[in-house]
């Protein structure tokens, strides 16, 4: 294909302007008619009066009625029933409605029962606060009372809420996790996994928050960066043995110490060894000032050579050994004056990365220490107590310091080892804070409930791997990765806002469990009476808890005192929510965080009992951020709350959006790892929704007349260009479906906005418009048209509706005015997809190849002209031999219409490349044609081989015709002949 820029000088040329005088032929045009306002003002109002009318309530037991549909499961990942939502919980509640609506046209019938996380921590403590008591309060019944009656508050206001953004959900069921059917069937639960071994009781170091007093989970942590600690280099002063005078054969020698680098000085009151990496070789410094001799990982002597006495070289290396040789050898403890031989030993978690190749264990303190420990049979000491002070009533000047406090506890520790501190300094590390009070947290040896997640991890990740699908793709490897790093998971609470774990123990020095069937039995008995588990609490008489078989016992037995952490609360709630589904749910649908957290928990509680996944889906949203990407935050002042999206206002000074542009935001956002809420970023979505409105509008506005019944033309007897959009259109329906189905929604949704952007709106409106406006109402060709304007229309509607529902529903209201559906029209909800026949909406070769040929000439003239108004150019195809008979076929297909139908005025080719006239020569004749008229030949490249021709553009020397103000009439001023004729005849 060469195109040829003929007459380049053309544009330059003054345009004659062609009056229409006064004669006006308005009425003699079918222009377009609706009541569908094009606006996008009052969205609210407009928005608010849909809902009215349409009630998601009543839609919502219209559909629960539809019970020969196939039912789809949404499980709702309960949210904390603690205060006002964001604008998190609004990206996460719409993203689960425009999934539900979506599922709902698709005919399936929806469960979805939200639900609320109405235990924890930060609910007790907001309570009490609230209520300005302090969290020393020592009557569960009151704690539990107030954080009950702030959870009922804070999740009644969550619930108007939600159900103000019109959230189709089943809102009269909705679920507490502390309902007393929850808690009875957690209760089993945990008598299942009891019985099956998976629980068991253990002194284990946990993340421990001094500021609460009470056990953390992993996913409760934060990790603060510039958490400042002191770091000390500390020695030890090794014993005398045997072999030490094998490994320092020398006489005379001085004290001998190992060199200690730690960053807890407060946790040497636990110290109980020395671990060292067999694999590393050690050396022995003697000092030049005194005869003191110290033991240090050779790479790592640049860590000390900074620092007196070791720096400017003041010591010799008098020997060296592996690791594995240091084993055996023993130290005086570094704060205790006992004569228990504490040791050296091997541990491969020792490396030279940082420190001085020796490690001081304290079992209470560290997980490593933990597991050593019980290979070396050493004891666990807490050096510090549960609020956070040292523990060690023999020393009274460090006793009861607070271990934490750089000023109290540090300072302590500093000064009473004194001498032995060769060096401190303040170090800026990454450090564990409790995420919720913002303080640092300690790792705490104390007995614990654990789940073994260790016999869990393996089955949990072959149901990841096989058996559940993750979307988007990809994110799925963080929960393979998380599912297998975790070690075990500690599920007890010391507090009192949450539901007990319901054992006993022996009142004796042994503690021992006691726990059976019985009781579980007997407690779920009085729940149902009691209404309630605070009897579990309130109780004076232990027998009260005892089933009578063991009456006999109760005065040997008191109750635990442990409640069970919020994430196995939530965590079992497919066990009660998902009951009647055999468990499993169609899909969760998250924040990426919750892999380590809700998705996890439920996992594996489900891995435990019932050896599958809890979903067979999970779709995982982002994060909302602000404009710089930042993460919302309190302190930074960037939180955006969902009512000044919608309605307007805030800081991000938004638009008055409603719900359909915000709704169409997230699902563009949502797949993202970052939601970015701007208010650029919802005033590109206002202008997306505006401009769908617009061409939806224009097809709307064009079937006044047109009644499907009575008009609707069969698709093969469609013309070409009509029958193409059908085409166009079967295939971005089945994009979207694939894409919705697979939960890619926002793939799904970029395309129909695309289509209607594009070969919608650009193409079919642009180069039908005229036969709508000025063929006869009746003609053949509009109501080929109209035909499928009106298919277009009720498939895009549909198909936008699950992300835009009050449009979809505003033109549903209009399109039922059209099918006749009388004065009751339904909601747009209530019907199911229309899906187009793929045999009907099939194309022929030749209509493909006419179709590609005829666009490719389109967007070359269009490219050519740019934005000059094409109507006034002639196109002169010099064609090839070849490229002539191709072209009479174009000709051929685009005027086809059957043979019963008189098409009258028609010119297809002009029509769609929307030009005054197509003029055909032979390619023989440029070179004539060139001479002629005097211009040089641009020599392009030849693109294209199949189909070979050069454009050239020309003004047309006819005129505007007033009517149609196509440049077609042969005299200025004049009509065309096809106005002419129609006019006379109206
Ligand atoms: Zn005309």
């Amino acid at each position: 294909m060469r195109i040829l820029f003929g007459y380049q000088n053309i544009f330059n040329r003054n345009l004659r302007y062609v009056s229409s005088k006064s004669v006006s032929y308005k009425d003699t045009l079918n222009m377009p008619k609706s009541k569908f306002a094009s606006t996008m003002k009052n969205r609210i109002k407009c928005e608010n009066d849909i809902r009215q009318k349409h009630p998601v309530n009543q839609l919502w037991e219209w559909q629960s009625k539809q019970i020969h549909r196939p039912l789809f499961v949404l499980h709702d990942g309960p949210p904390f029933a603690n205060g006002p939502l964001h604008i998190g919980h609004f990206l996460n509640k719409i993203q689960k409605d425009i999934i539900v609506r979506y599922k709902l046209l698709n005919g399936n019938r929806i469960d979805f029962r939200p639900g609320w996380d109405c235990h924890g921590l930060p609910i007790e403590l907001r309570a009490l606060q609230e209520n300005k008591r302090n969290s020393d309060d020592k009557d569960p019944i009151v704690v539990r009372k107030l954080a009950r009656q702030f959870a009922t508050e804070a999740l009644e206001k969550q619930k108007t809420e939600f159900q103000s953004w019109g959230i189709l959900a089943d809102w009269n069921n909705c679920y507490r996790t502390f309902d007393k059917e929850y808690i009875i069937d957690q209760f089993r639960l945990f008598w299942r996994l009891y019985q099956k071994g998976l629980l068991y009781r253990q002194y284990k170091p946990v993340n421990w928050s001094p500021t609460v007093q009470s056990a953390l989970a992993e996913s409760e942590l934060e990790y603060n960066d510039k958490h400042k600690s002191t770091a000390i280099y500390v020695r030890f002063r090794l014993k005398n043995n045997d072999l030490i005078s094998k490994l320092l054969p020398q006489t005379n020698l001085g004290n001998i110490y190992a060199l200690i680098w730690t960053t807890t000085p407060w946790s040497l009151l636990g110290n109980q060894a020395v671990a060292v990496n067999e694999k590393l070789k050690y050396l022995f410094l003697k000092l030049f000032t005194s005869n003191d001799i110290y033991i240090v990982a050779e790479s790592l002597l640049n860590n000390i050579n900074k620092f007196s006495p070791f720096s400017n070289n003041q010591y010799e290396i008098i020997g060296n050994c592996l690791g594995s040789q240091l084993c055996g050898l023993t130290y005086k403890h570094p704060i205790y004056n006992d004569q228990t031989n504490y040791p050296i030993i091997i541990s491969d978690h020792v490396s030279d990365a940082i420190g001085t190749g020796l490690v001081h264990i304290a079992p209470a303190h560290g997980s490593d220490d933990f597991l050593l420990s019980i290979k070396h049979n050493l004891q666990c000491v807490n050096a510090v107590n549960l609020t956070g002070h040292l523990n060690c009533p023999s020393i009274e000047f460090l006793h009861g310091r607070n271990a934490l406090d750089k000023n109290d506890g540090i300072e302590a520790m500093l000064k009473y080892l004194n001498s032995d501190i060769l060096y401190h300094y303040e170090l800026i590390h990454s450090y564990p804070y409790d995420w919720r009070a913002k303080k640092p947290v300690l790792i705490l040896g104390s007995q614990q409930w654990f789940i073994d997640t260790t016999r869990l991890r393996d089955n949990a990740r072959k149901y990841i791997l096989e058996d559940v699908k993750i979307f988007p793709e990809g994110a799925g490897k963080s929960f393979l990765s998380m599912t297998s790093q975790r070690p075990y998971w500690c599920i007890s609470r010391q507090r009192y806002w949450g539901v007990p774990i319901p054992v006993f123990y022996t009142k004796d020095d042994k503690k021992e469990l006691v726990i059976n069937e019985d009781i579980i039995e007997h407690l779920i008995q009085c729940i149902q009476k009691e209404e309630s588990i605070d009897f579990w609490w309130s109780s004076n008489d232990i027998k009260e808890l005892l089933p009578v078989s063991m009456h006999n016992q109760a005065e040997n037995l008191e109750r635990g005192k442990d409640i069970f952490d919020v994430w196995f609360d939530s965590g079992s709630s497919f066990n009660t929510i998902l009951k009647d589904f055999n468990c499993q749910a169609d899909i969760y649908c998250e924040g990426h965080d919750q892999f380590n957290g809700w998705f996890l928990s439920s996992l594996l509680l489900s891995t435990g009992i019932q050896a599958r996944a809890p979903f067979s889906n999970i779709f995982v949203h982002g994060f909302v951020v602000d404009k710089n990407n930042q993460k919302m935050s309190k302190s930074i002042g960037n939180v955006i709350q969902p009512s000044d999206m919608i309605f307007g206002g805030g800081k991000e000074k938004f638009n008055e959006n409603g719900l359909d542009v915000c709704r169409e935001w997230v699902a563009r956002e949502s797949y993202k790892p970052q939601c970015k809420a701007s208010g650029e970023d919802l005033n590109k979505a206002h202008k997306r929704v505006f401009d769908i409105r617009n061409v939806l509008k224009f097809l709307l506005g064009n079937l006044y007349d047109f009644k499907p019944d009575k008009h609707r033309i069969s698709n093969e007897n469609l013309v070409a260009i009509d029958r193409y959009m059908t085409y166009c259109l079967y295939q971005i329906l089945t994009k979207y479906h694939n894409d919705f189905d697979q939960y890619k929604m926002y793939h799904g949704l970029i395309a129909i906005e695309d289509f209607i952007q594009g070969d919608l709106s650009s193409l079919y409106c642009s180069v039908t418009k005229d036969r709508l406006y000025c063929n006869p109402s009746n003609s053949y060709l509009r109501r080929s048209t109209q035909t499928v304007f009106y298919l277009l229309l009720k498939c895009l509607n549909e198909r936008l509706a699950p992300v835009m529902p009050y449009l979809a529903q505003e033109l549903y209201n209009e399109l039922s005015i059209i099918e006749n559906k009388g004065n009751k029209i339904n909601d747009v909800f209530e019907n199911k997809f229309t899906f187009l026949d793929k045999q009907l909406t099939e194309i022929s070769s030749e209509l493909a190849s006419t179709m590609s040929i005829i666009l490719h000439l389109r967007n070359t003239y269009h490219e050519i002209l740019q934005n000059r108004r094409a109507i006034l150019y002639d196109i002169v195809l010099y064609l090839s031999d070849k490229a002539k008979l191709q072209f009479k076929q174009v000709q051929d297909v685009l005027g086809k219409h059957p043979s019963s139908v008189k098409v009258d005025f028609w010119h297809p080719l002009e029509e769609l490349l929307q030009c005054s006239r197509v003029h055909q020569r032979s390619l023989s004749d440029l070179e004539n044609d060139l001479i002629e008229e005097n211009i040089s030949s641009v020599d392009l490249p030849l693109l294209d081989d199949k189909f070979n021709y050069i454009m050239k553009i020309q003004y047309s020397s006819l005129h505007s015709c007033p009517r149609c103000r196509l440049q077609v009439s042969e005299n200025e001023n004049e009509l065309c002949v096809r106005c002419f004729s129609y006019s006379q005849k109206s």
